[in-house]
C-alpha cells in the first residue's frame, strides 16, 4: 500500500520525463530562487533547502527520514555487532517505496527522479548509518540491468529488487586487481551456449546478503587490449560453484555485509551475460560517473551531519567556566569547516544537476568524488578532535562517522586514481 502511495506521488511529480522542478510561478515552495542554501539555513540538514529541489521532494525527504529514524537507527548496533543488517530491512524499504526511485516505471521500478534518490543517499548519511547497502542496489546495479540487460533479465530481476525481495551487488575488485580493473584474472569461457565462470572477487558490498551479483570477467584473452575483452554476467546465488567466503571484518562501515566470492566452474547459462560480449569494460565506464556522484553526495552529507553533531557538542560542553563554543579558537574552526562544507555542497549539487541532464563528464564526477571524500575525512578528523576524549568513545556518533569515513577516499576508485582522471583532461589536446 505504502509503495503503491508513493508511487503515485512520485509519479506525480518525480517522473523521469516530466521536469522535477516545477516553475516557480506554480507553487511559491516548490524549487526555485526562494529557498535557502545550506550555508543560509539554520542547521546543514534542515528539510526545505536547496534550489535543486521542490516542496514535493521536501515532503518525500521527511518521509525518508522518519524511516531512517524508526526502522534503521534503532537496529544499527545491533546489525554492525553482526555484520550485516537485516532482510527484513530490505523488505520494509520496498514497501516504503525507496527501492529502484530513479528506475523508469516501464521497467518496474519507481519511475522517480535522480533527486528523489539523492534524497535516500543524503538521510542515509544524515542517519549515521551505514549498513545498508540502498544506493549501490538502487542506482548502481539496478541501473547496469536496465540499461544494458535484455527484457528478459528486467523482468526477472528488477520487480523483486524493487521489492526488496532480491539484493543486488556488483564484483569488479579481485585479490590482484583494484585500481587497474584491466589486470583482473576471473574469466568466463564458452561452452556451446553456456560459459563456464573461474576467479575470485573480493570486497564485494552487499556480497554476504546478495541474492544476484554482476560479476566482470575476462572473455577474450586474444582482444587487442584487456578493456576489450571484458564481459558482465548476471549470477545468482545458489548457482553451483558459486561459493561465497568470508564476511570482512573492516575496521568500519561495520553493518555493511562486504564478502569474498569464489567462483568453480560455475555454469552459466547464455542469458546470464548482461550486454553485449566483450562490451563490459565500456559499459562500466559509463556507469562509474554515478558511482562517484553517490559517494560525493554521501560524503557532503556525512560531513553536514558531523558539523551539527559537533556544534551541539561543542554548544554544551563546559571548559575553563563557559562552553567549548565560547572558544574563539573553536569558533573559528567551526567558521571554517562550515564554509568548506558549503562550497562542496554547492559543487555536489551543480554535480547532481548535471548529471540529471546527463551531463555528468567522468573527470567531473572524479573531482567530487576526490574533493567531497577528502573533505569528509578532514571533517571527521577535526569534529572528532573536538569532541575530546568522548569523541574516541563508540557511544558518540562521531566516533562511528570518523571510521566510516576512511573508506570513501578508497573504493568506487581511489582518490588518486581520480587526479588521474582529472589530470588526463587536463593534459590532453
Ligand atoms: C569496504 C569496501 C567496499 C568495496 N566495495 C566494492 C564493491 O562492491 N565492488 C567492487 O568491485 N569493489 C569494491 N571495493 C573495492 C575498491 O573499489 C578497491 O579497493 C579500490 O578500487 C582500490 O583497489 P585496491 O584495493 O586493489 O588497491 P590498489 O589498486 O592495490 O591500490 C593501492 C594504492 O596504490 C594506489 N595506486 C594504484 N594505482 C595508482 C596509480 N595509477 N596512480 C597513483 N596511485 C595508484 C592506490 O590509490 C592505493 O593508494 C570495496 C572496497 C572496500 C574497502
Amino acid at each position: 500500500m505504502a509503495t503503491r502511495l508513493l508511487r503515485g506521488t512520485l509519479r506525480l511529480w518525480g517522473g523521469r520525463a516530466a521536469p522535477c522542478l516545477p516553475p516557480a510561478s506554480r507553487c511559491s515552495h516548490s524549487g526555485g530562487e526562494e529557498r535557502l542554501e545550506t550555508s543560509s539555513a539554520k542547521k546543514l540538514t534542515d528539510i526545505g533547502t536547496r534550489r535543486i529541489f521542490s516542496l514535493q521532494h521536501d515532503i518525500f525527504r521527511e518521509s525518508v527520514r522518519k524511516f531512517f529514524q524508526e526502522e534503521v537507527i534503532p537496529f544499527h548496533a545491533e546489525w554492525e555487532k553482526a555484520g550485516e543488517v537485516s532482510r527484513e530491512l530490505w523488505e520494509k524499504a520496498g514497501k516504503q517505496g525507496l527501492l529502484g526511485i530513479n528506475i523508469a516505471d516501464h521497467h518496474g521500478g519507481i519511475g522517480g527522479d535522480l533527486y528523489s534518490s539523492a534524497i535516500v543517499w543524503e538521510e542515509q548519511a544524515y542517519s549515521n548509518c551505514t549498513g545498508p547497502g540502498f544506493s549501490l542496489h538502487s542506482d548502481i546495479v539496478m541501473p547496469y540491468i536496465t540499461k544494458y540487460g535484455s527484457e528478459e533479465q528486467i523482468k526477472h530481476f528488477i520487480p523483486k529488487m524493487v521489492a526488496g525481495k532480491c539484493i543486488g551487488a556488483i564484483a569488479m575488485t579481485e585479490p590482484g586487481a583494484g585500481s587497474d580493473l584491466q589486470g583482473i584474472r576471473t574469466n568466463a569461457k564458452k561452452d556451446g551456449s553456456d560459459w563456464i565462470l573461474n576467479g575470485s572477487k573480493v570486497f564485494v558490498s552487499n556480497g554476504w546478503l546478495c541474492d544476484t551479483v554482476i560479476v566482470v570477467a575476462v572473455t577474450n584473452q586474444e582482444a587487442h587490449s584487456p578493456a576489450h575483452g571484458i564481459s558482465l554476467f548476471l549470477v545468482e546465488n545458489g548457482m553451483k560453484g558459486f561459493i561465497k567466503g568470508r564476511k570482512l571484518d573492516k575496521i568500519g562501515i561495520k553493518a555493511q555485509d562486504t564478502a569474498e566470492f569464489f567462483f568453480e566452474d560455475v555454469r552459466l547459462p547464455a542469458g546470464a551475460l548482461l550486454g553485449e560480449e566483450n562490451k563490459g569494460f565500456h559499459y562500466l565506464m559509463q556507469e562509474l560517473p554515478q558511482e562517484r556522484l553517490i559517494i560525493s553526495d554521501t560524503a557532503v552529507s556525512a560531513s553536514e551531519f558531523m558539523f551539527e553533531e559537533t556544534r551541539d557538542y561543542v554548544k554544551q560542553r563546559k571548559a575553563f567556566g563557559k562552553t567549548v563554543a565560547d572558544l574563539q579558537t573553536v569558533q573559528h574552526k567551526l567558521a571554517e569547516l562550515k564554509t568548506s562544507i558549503c562550497v562542496t555542497r554547492a559543487f555536489v549539487d551543480s554535480c547532481l544537476q548535471l548529471h540529471r541532464v546527463k551531463r555528468l563528464d567522468l573527470a567531473t564526477a572524479a573531482m567530487a568524488k576526490y574533493w567531497a571524500s577528502d573533505l569528509q575525512n578532514r571533517v571527521a578528523y577535526d569534529c572528532l578532535q573536538l569532541h575530546g576524549g568522548w569523541g574516541y568513545m563508540w557511544e558518540y556518533p562521531i566516533a562511528k562517522a570518523y571510521v566510516d569515513a576512511r573508506v570513501q577516499t578508497i573504493y568506487g576508485g581511489t582518490n588518486e586514481i581520480m587526479k588521474e582522471l582529472i589530470a588526463r583532461e587536463i593534459i590532453h589536446d
